[in-house]
């Protein structure tokens, strides 16, 4: 078995453990093989081993590998996404998992209708509140909820969140807590046409912690590939 086929079993091991822990099925938990910098060689022996669900940080990865990686791949934009780039990817991905803004869903949902597409998006929410990070507060998601709701050829499927990077993975546990619990209390409001069943969280450093708490994505790039090496910029 090749590196990356060993990776991924062993990520679904791992997968497995934590969703018994928490008394969950497994099978409700989707892995999101993360190929930001990887070639599409590499790439193809994880879509190998049957990981067919991809997520990409910028629309021209998208652009560049949708070809070469032939039909059946389920792309996942999970990366910051710029208005004026939504008509490159609005026929090419499955889900878009970062969207923070009534503009920005205006125009997927504007692109969509023209595409005669319905496209998937979740909420990203910045819940541990970092400076530094794109996303929703808390307390604004709800209201977007609703401005987004009534528009056509867009279905709020979710919420996702990057949680801080952290030494231990337990320190994101409250993070994820506060997403499941934001989750279900929307839900709780019956907002027409709502019904939410993603989360979006956990990365190679905690995604155990996460699928504990109820997260059905986790996005997983190092653990899948080993660390990314950027090109050099000059
Ligand atoms: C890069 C990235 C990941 C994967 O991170 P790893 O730590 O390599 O697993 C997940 N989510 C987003 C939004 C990313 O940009």
């Amino acid at each position: 078995m090749g590196q990356i086929a060993e990776n991924i079993a062993k990520i679904h091991e791992k997968m497995d453990a934590a969703a018994k822990r928490a008394g969950r099925d497994p099978k409700e938990v989707q892995l999101i093989v993360v190929s930001k910098t990887i070639d599409v060689d590499r790439i193809k022996e994880a879509v190998a081993c049957g990981e067919v669900h991809l997520g990409e940080n910028k629309v021209q990865e998208i652009m560049d590998k949708y070809e070469p990686m032939g039909p059946g791949i389920h792309w996942h934009l999970i990366g910051h996404l710029q208005t004026n780039k939504v008509k490159y990817i609005i026929d090419k991905v499955d889900m878009i998992h970062s969207v923070d803004s009534f503009h920005l869903a205006q125009e997927i949902s504007k692109r969509a209708v023209q595409k005669g597409v319905t496209m998937d998006i979740l909420l990203e929410i910045n819940m541990a509140q970092e400076e530094s990070k794109f996303g929703l507060a808390a307390d604004e998601t709800e209201d977007l909820v609703r401005q987004i709701a009534v528009l056509p050829g867009i279905r709020i499927r979710g919420l996702m969140t990057v949680a801080p990077f952290v030494e231990d993975p337990q320190e994101n546990r409250p993070v994820f807590r506060k997403m499941k619990e934001l989750l279900v209390d929307i839900n709780a409001k019956k907002i027409d046409n709502v019904s939410m069943d993603v989360l979006s969280m956990g990365m190679t450093n905690d995604y155990e912690v996460a699928i504990e708490e109820g997260a059905t994505m986790i996005r997983v790039g190092t653990a899948v590939f080993g660390a990314r090496v950027y090109p050099n910029k000059n």
